[in-house]
């Protein structure tokens, strides 16, 4: 039996499998821990569940002397340290595929929600701004038949790339592998999606340069991690109507703080981090997450292992 530290509660029946075959605390509390409280908590473990809200660097894995695996409950790794991990030996898991589908879908729903308009309709509605059908309120973009970037075609990208053929669009990407340049896929395209993983190459890919080359019109969609974009630049670029929208799953920093200028920005819709929020999906993440733990721990490839 190996003692296992689990960083926060998750959702499914799955856990229990973890419960049953090891020695397993799981953080009790809504906030995560701090970096200090992960380090205490963590000494002594073999077995880790990460969030992508714990930072797993060298720091904790000098605390963690005994880790042997980290299983992350995400598809993304960017906030493990996996040179570090690969140097101690430990073996790394992540959550792909079981996401996919909720975050093309989340990333789908925030486009048409930006293009349409629905914050600001549904606001007006309620506190009473709406008076009668007007011809010319609440114009928005027409997404059937309009141009759609995608920035990383991967998992994410392709399954949103399938949805945006229901809409008879044209879908341009642009990646390290293929498609088009990223300079061309910003200047042609009405809605421009990220779906690339966060690295030192993506850090900011999204900046002053990269918002000036879309079109005035056009809308940004962000599901993929917050400092693909930067925050300053995508201020600015909204407050002088460089680009027409943004809508944000993810931010930089998260959560945003209530007096964050971004949050009096026009245009820009946010959500809390759920691309991946669904019943069936957070069950399947737990799964996967606890199957990757069980094997590292016993010393087998993981299912879905990273390093
Ligand atoms: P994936 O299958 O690995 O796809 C990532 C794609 O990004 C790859 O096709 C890769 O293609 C491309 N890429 C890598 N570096 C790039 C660069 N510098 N410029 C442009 N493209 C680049 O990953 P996935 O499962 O689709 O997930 C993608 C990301 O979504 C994750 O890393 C995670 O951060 C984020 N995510 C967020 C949520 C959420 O809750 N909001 C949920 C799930 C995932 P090339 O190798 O050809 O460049």
């Amino acid at each position: 039996m190996a003692r296992c530290f689990v960083a926060r509660r998750i959702p499914g029946p799955a856990l229990g499998r973890l419960e049953d075959a090891h020695d397993v605390e799981v953080w009790p509390h809504r906030l995560p821990p701090t970096p200090d409280e992960l380090r205490e908590r963590a000494a002594g473990a073999e077995g880790l569940l990460s969030l992508l809200t714990d930072q797993v660097d060298e720091a904790l894995l000098d605390a963690t002397p005994d880790l042997r695996a980290i299983s992350n409950y995400a598809v993304g790794t960017d906030n493990v340290d996996l040179d570090a991990a690969r140097a101690r030996g430990i073996a790394v898991g992540n959550t792909p595929d079981v996401l996919t589908d909720a975050t093309a879908d989340l990333a789908f729903a925030l486009l048409l929600a930006l293009a349409r308009r629905l914050p600001e309709g549904e606001r007006d509605v309620r506190e009473g701004r709406w008076v009668t059908f007007e011809p010319d309120h609440a114009l928005g973009t027409e997404v059937t038949g309009a141009t759609l970037g995608i920035v990383g075609l991967g998992r994410i990208g392709k399954a949103v790339a399938r949805r945006a053929e229901g809409f008879d669009m044209e879908v341009l990407h642009a990646g390290r592998s293929g498609g088009v340049a990223l300079e061309e896929l910003l200047e042609r395209s009405d809605f421009v999606t990220l779906h690339c993983p966060l690295t030192p190459e993506t850090r900011h890919l999204i900046g002053t340069e990269a918002l000036a080359r879309m079109k005035p019109t056009a809308l940004l969609v962000n599901t993929a991690r917050g400092p693909i974009v930067d925050p300053d630049a995508l201020l600015h670029a909204l407050h002088t109507r460089a680009i027409a929208g943004a809508a944000l799953d993810v931010t930089d920093p998260e959560p945003l703080p209530g007096e964050h200028p971004l949050l009096e920005a026009p245009n820009l819709l946010v959500v809390p981090h759920i691309g991946s929020a669904t019943v069936r999906t957070r069950h399947r993440m737990t799964e996967i997450a606890v199957a990757n733990l069980l094997a590292g721990l016993a010393g087998e490839p993981m299912p879905h292992g990273v390093s």
